[in-house]
């Protein structure tokens, strides 16, 4: 038997950032994690000496954080990086993206596809993401075997999709879906209505039902370009928020991706429907769509977190990338530096992003108790020295390429900048083999025939 006093891990040493309620830094901190939970956090001389590791990690000259968290993004559209861009939206989605899906998403293109964004986004710090696709059991099982946590969202539209025959079809094997994987340490299933201009309100309806039967989330698009809001209101008479409140399906347990073109009405109604928002600074930039009113959500009291969107449209999922450009685009539209600061965006990037999907409880922050979704950055770097202020240094000089070590629920995943769990070599060999396969046949497709963004 071992000694009560024995856990499975020990980060010694480094900055702790906790991203807790009372904002606590330890300047010379640990972490002592046992049984995938958070036993103990605070200055290392207290750590240490109560706990006797089985593993230690060395955080001298880390900054050590909790995980960062990617609200919204698509995983296997990874494949599609760099295919078509610096087009408009409806050509990119009609001309190239949709029809791509409609051809080469087949099962293993999803799985090899989301074991590329789990690569990318493990060595960028992100350890829990959320996803919205079809194919999503095998999207599921790719992120499961990355071991990372993440939320896949059953995606749907009017229209077929590979792997199902319509909303209906869709829904029946979303619920199957979510039965298969309520309980899972990693994945927590939900379903995802594309958006109010390609799925139908009844369908929207059967979604949140569905959602509420299981107690998941329902994710969705809102309010993303101009154009939307105006077909929208050609069609129904309504905004697509002043939608989605007809249809009665508004509440604490709905992620509302991008919303740029909503009013302050609808931002108030949002706030009291305890809607959370997914934003997407960088996706909403490249496609030229907007620039989403994150100050006002954000006053209001929506719970607001990052989202990448897909690499299609980005081009990377890099949730520091988020962080940085969230404060940057502010800063930039209201001609205030003091418009956002570098602790706000950097709690949308941990704890605001858990608290918009529902699972601040177990992650987002470093406190005992939670699941140990911790990541280190190595502060030895030019670009990260002198060191004043830890969010100055995370929001505005940090990239993707500092993060040294990850733990995903108590397990190393990354040490060292060596990936533990996945075969990199392999997962981009093969993508290279159905990036060749789609660059031969690249002649767009009739529209109508596919996906999401
Ligand atoms: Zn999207």
């Amino acid at each position: 038997m071992r000694p009560t006093n024995a856990v499975d891990l020990l980060i010694e040493g480094g900055i702790v950032v906790t991203m807790d309620p009372e904002w606590r830094v330890f300047d010379d901190g640990a972490v002592a994690i046992d049984r995938g939970v958070i036993v103990a956090v605070g200055p290392r001389w207290d750590v240490v000496r109560a706990y006797r590791p089985g593993d230690l990690i060395d955080g001298r000259g880390k900054l050590i954080l909790p995980g960062l968290v990617n609200t919204h993004t698509h995983a296997p559209m990874t494949l599609f990086r760099g295919l078509a861009d610096d087009l408009p939206v409806s050509d990119w989605l009609q001309r190239y993206i949709w029809p791509a899906e409609s051809r080469f998403m087949n099962p293993e293109a999803v799985r090899w596809g989301t074991l590329l964004a789990a690569a990318e986004m493990i060595r960028s710090g992100v350890t829990t993401f959320c996803d919205m696709y079809f194919h999503v059991d095998h999207l599921a099982r790719a992120a499961k075997e990355a071991g990372m946590r993440a939320i896949p969202s059953w995606g749907f539209v009017d229209f077929p999709l590979p792997g199902q025959a319509g909303p209906e079809d869709a829904l029946a094997q979303a619920e199957d879906y979510i039965r298969r994987w309520q309980g899972d340490p990693l994945i927590i299933p939900s379903v995802a209505p594309h958006a109010p201009y390609t799925v139908d309100g009844r369908w929207i309806q059967e979604a949140k039902t569905l959602a509420d039967r299981y107690g998941v989330l329902m994710h969705i698009h809102v309010a993303e370009t101009e154009g939307e809001v105006r077909e929208m209101q050609a069609r129904v008479g309504k905004t697509p928020v002043m939608y989605l409140e007809e249809l009665g399906v508004l509440d604490r347990n709905v992620l509302a991706v991008h919303c740029i073109w909503v009013t302050p009405a609808e931002i108030e109604l949002m706030a009291e429907r305890d809607v959370a928002v997914a934003h997407c600074p960088e996706s909403n930039m490249k496609l030229g769509s907007g620039v989403a009113p994150l100050l006002a959500m954000l006053g209001a009291g929506v719970r607001v977190g990052l989202g990448t969107d897909s690499a299609a449209s980005n081009n990377d999922l890099s949730v520091l990338g988020e962080i940085q450009t969230a404060a940057l685009l502010d800063k930039l539209t209201h001609r205030d530096p003091a418009a956002i600061k570098a602790p706000t965006v950097v709690r949308m990037g941990t704890l605001g992003g858990a608290e918009a999907l529902g699972i601040d409880h177990l992650v987002g922050s470093l406190e005992v108790g939670k699941r140990a979704d911790v990541i280190l950055l190595d502060l030895s770097r030019p670009h990260l020295v002198p060191l004043y202020n830890v969010y100055s240094q995370i929001a505005y000089a940090a990239r993707a390429s500092d993060v040294q070590t990850v733990i995903i629920d108590g397990r190393v995943v990354m040490r060292d900048r060596e990936l533990l769990t996945l075969d990199e070599t392999e997962v981009m060999a093969r993508v290279r083999e159905i990036a060749r396969r789609i660059r031969s046949t690249e002649a767009p497709a009739p529209a109508g025939s596919g996906g999401a963004t």
